[in-house]
């Protein structure tokens, strides 16, 4: 039995002579204060825990001591490196840069600020041992968010329910550990707009949740404001849905059979009370009539324009195989 990787995937970029087991990738955004807090954290859980380890942080565009915080902490601490963007990219493109730099056989993503419990990644080593790939965590209560945040994230899984092509599970977000050939798929996606939540979930592979309680951030604020939520879940529905490309035919056909009920009603009025208002009948029902056609030859386009989108974003023929059963 040989196992493969996925088609297009590549190997691991650095030159690490032996893999550790265990990569731990964090995007930092202005985390000066909480970085030598986390190590610590991570030091107390993993040593022990796992046979080797690395904590790979993706300094995105910090503004704060955060770079010179991360080359100390790099120059005490073998294990810890770091790549520094050349300004704010967001949090998605630096976990994208994260797993392009982990090398592990397993990667847990999380964030700086220890929202995310270290404590939690034992539970997810279980998981990992016992087989599952991909293994999410949880948030089991949005309690420390406001209620406008939380009405907001509840009517996003909603509609993605609703009209996404993929299965979210509730609660998960960038918080999991993946498998290295879980990693690798991610990898050998070309989107550019990344909705990651969506593709963890879209490659699929053996995959369980662990809940796990949401803790205080330690030090600063919430980097995430309400404008870059709303256009975060618009890049996730856009990315996972066709929905919106159909609402143009629906409703030219719509307009099209109120077109045709509207010509049928002023043709009975004139054939039964004669005409008040020459002209004025067949104008607005070829008004109508043309604004149906229009809309619905907008569908048509939007339907290729669909199917273009799904071409480049490769999903329309990207297995990804966990082994391959073959005699060489
Ligand atoms: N972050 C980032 N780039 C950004 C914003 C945030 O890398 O543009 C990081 C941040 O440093 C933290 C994680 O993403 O490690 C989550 O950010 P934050 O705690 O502000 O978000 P919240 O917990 O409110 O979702
Ligand atoms: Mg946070």
């Amino acid at each position: 039995m040989s196992e493969m990787q996925p088609p297009s995937a590549s190997p691991a970029p650095r030159g690490h002579s032996s893999r550790p087991e265990l990569s731990i990738v964090v995007p930092v955004h202005n985390e000066a204060e909480n970085l030598p807090l986390l190590l610590e954290r991570l030091k107390q859980v993993l040593d022990g825990a796992v046979t080797s380890w690395e904590l790979v942080c993706i300094d995105d565009g910090s503004r704060d001591g955060t770079l010179a915080v991360l080359r100390l902490l790099a120059a005490q601490d073998r294990r810890v490196s770091a790549v520094s963007f050349s300004r704010n990219f967001g949090k998605e493109i630096a976990i994208a840069a994260g797993l392009d730099h982990a090398s592990g056989d397993a990667v847990v993503i999380m964030d700086a600020d220890l929202q995310h419990p270290p404590e939690t990644i034992l539970l997810f080593l279980e998981k990992w041992r016992e087989g599952y790939l991909n293994v999410y965590g949880q948030r089991s209560d949005r309690d420390g968010e406001t209620r406008l945040k939380r009405n907001f994230a509840k009517a996003f899984y909603r509609l993605f329910a609703r009209f996404g092509e993929t299965e979210l599970p509730e609660g998960a977000g960038d918080f999991r550990l993946l498998d290295r050939k879980v990693v690798d798929a991610l990898r050998a996606l070309p989107e550019r707009a990344r909705f990651s939540k969506g593709l963890y979930a879209w490659v699929g592979f053996r995959s369980t949740g662990i809940s796990f309680d949401v803790a205080e951030r330690e030090h600063g604020v919430s980097k995430f404001r309400y404008r870059k939520l709303f256009s975060f879940a618009f890049d996730g529905l856009s990315s996972f849905s066709t929905v919106p490309l159909k609402i143009a035919t629906w409703a030219g056909v719509v307009i099209a059979v109120m077109a045709a009920m509207t010509a049928l009603f002023f043709v009975l009025r004139t054939l039964f009370f004669g005409t008040d208002l020459p002209g004025f009948p067949s104008l607005i029902v070829s008004i109508m009539f043309f604004s149906g056609i229009q809309l619905v030859s907008l569908g048509m386009i939007g339907e290729y324009v669909g199917r273009i989108f799904a071409e480049v974003k490769r999903t329309s023929s990207t297995p990804f195989w966990i082994a391959s059963l073959r005699s060489q």
